[in-house]
């Protein structure tokens, strides 16, 4: 059935890259079979998903959404995609993306953008926009995002669709292709809070592969996904994350979000985070500067795209031609940037001053949860914008991700869900909950009382 609304609407809505029809079924059946068998399922059997393609895949393509990738098959799962299949979920496909996650709209893709389908014209979000959209069009109940500045929950936001951000380390990166590598972190898309609580406990966990997972049992996420409550919490709302630049339906849904709180027994309090004016400028020296590092590694030689080997040109030249016939615009304005920033004679004033700005985010964070149990904000100051609306304008396109950044920055956990729709343009807006590190289950616990 998943497969036929895919086939009915993704010529639209262009969610996946790639449909692994064959390989669903074949998903499906043994999972019938084992059924059949009287054999031990998995605690998701059956359950479709769409997953995004920056997860290897064995024998399955994984582009990261990019041109330098196209035509390469990993010879290796991902540690989630090797839980997803364990977990006996049937992966339909691969969904877009912004190249090598770089991007809030899905623009960046080299492979054309992705509709909202709440309205064609309008943006799904980025970096994972084709798992959000894909949620919103019913296409699969269950997808996968990653989150290195809001890619899973600006997405979630502007789709009406839930996204969590795990802590940092609460879901293994081995075998997800790297953009930042200490902001980087993979999780779980759904339509409902406890949906992504049963697939959050699913992927999380330590991994050895992975040296940043934290080897610590996931938080109790489906248990606090069941009895969601509020009661008797201490809730804290940014002075910061309000006034200009925020959509004024967002703000009004966000108010009226913070009063349901307030009705369901939690105690209302502001919180002052003076530090997370400069994330966003941080992050724009922090992101780009590990990405100039990791992106590296596609030197022509070891994946996919090679252009301009005929013989007759150095290896040097070979990888100069590849780059640049392989890289998008934003990707190589990145790398660009965080060269520079990495320089000798600039390290100091650009990465050492930004990862200082880190340590005051962190420590505005844990003043602020002396305080209070969470933090509640908007998602995105604006609901969907329209396609083609700001990609000439790499600034305008960064405010989007201007709730979600500090979170990625001091490594805790966030999560987005449904809080109505704009009255001004009838569409989605979303709901920010953030929680210190190790404490995803307090998002659960609150999602759950609030959906
Ligand atoms: N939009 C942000 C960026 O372009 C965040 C992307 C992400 O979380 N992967 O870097």
């Amino acid at each position: 059935a998943h497969l036929a609304r895919i086939d009915a609407t993704d010529e639209k809505v262009h969610a996946f890259l790639h449909v692994d029809r064959e390989g669903a079924l074949a998903q499906a059946r043994a999972v019938d079979a084992k059924r059949a068998a009287g054999e031990k399922l998995g605690p998701l059997a059956g359950v479709p998903l769409a997953l995004k393609d920056i997860f290897t895949t064995v024998g399955v393509p994984t582009t990261v959404g990019s041109k330098i990738l196209e035509g390469w098959i990993p010879p290796y799962d991902a540690t989630l995609t090797r839980k997803l299949k364990e977990a006996d979920v049937v992966i339909l496909g691969k969904t877009n993306m912004d190249e090598f996650a770089m991007g809030s709209s899905t623009e960046n893709s080299a492979y054309g953008p992705t509709g909202n389908p709440w309205d064609l014209t309008k943006i799904p979000g980025g970096s994972g926009g084709g798992s959000a959209a894909a949620l919103a069009a019913f296409q699969a109940p269950l997808a996968i995002g990653t989150d290195t500045g809001g890619s899973i929950r600006q997405p979630a936001a502007v789709t009406g669709t839930v996204g969590v951000k795990p802590t940092y380390g609460g879901v293994s990166r081995y075998g997800m292709v790297a953009f930042s590598s200490s902001l980087d972190q993979g999780g779980p898309c759904a339509r409902t809070v406890l949906d992504a609580a049963l697939l959050h406990e699913v992927i999380g966990g330590h991994d050895p592969l992975d040296s940043t997972s934290i080897d610590a049992p996931v938080p109790p996420v489906v248990e606090a996904a069941r009895n969601g409550s509020v009661a008797g919490m201490r809730v804290g709302v940014v002075k910061q994350f309000r006034g200009e630049g925020f959509q004024a339906g967002v703000t009004q849904r966000f108010d009226e979000s913070v009063e349901l709180l307030k009705e369901l027994g939690a105690e209302v309090v502001e919180v002052d985070c003076p530090s997370f004016d400069l994330a966003m400028a941080a992050y724009y020296l922090i992101a780009p500067s590990e990405c100039s590092s990791n992106l590296a590694r596609f030197d022509a030689m070891r994946y996919g795209l090679r252009v301009g080997d005929d013989g007759t040109k150095s290896a040097e030249e070979v990888t100069a031609l590849t780059r640049e016939a392989g890289f998008g615009d934003e990707v190589k304005r990145r790398i660009i940037l965080g060269t520079y920033a990495l320089s000798s004679g600039y390290y100091d004033a650009y990465y050492g001053s930004a990862q200082k700005v880190r340590t005051l985010i962190t420590k505005d964070f844990e003043k602020a949860f002396e305080q209070v149990d969470v933090i509640v904000s908007p998602t995105t100051p604006t609901t969907a914008f329209a396609i083609g609306e700001r990609t000439d304008d790499p600034l305008a396109m960064y405010l989007a991700d201007i709730c979600t950044i500090p979170t990625n920055l001091a490594g805790n956990s966030a999560m987005s869900l449904p809080c109505g729709l704009a009255p001004e343009d009838g569409l989605p807006v979303g709901l920010q909950i953030i929680a210190p590190a190790m404490k995803d289950d307090r998002l659960y616990k609150v999602g759950a009382a609030v959906e």
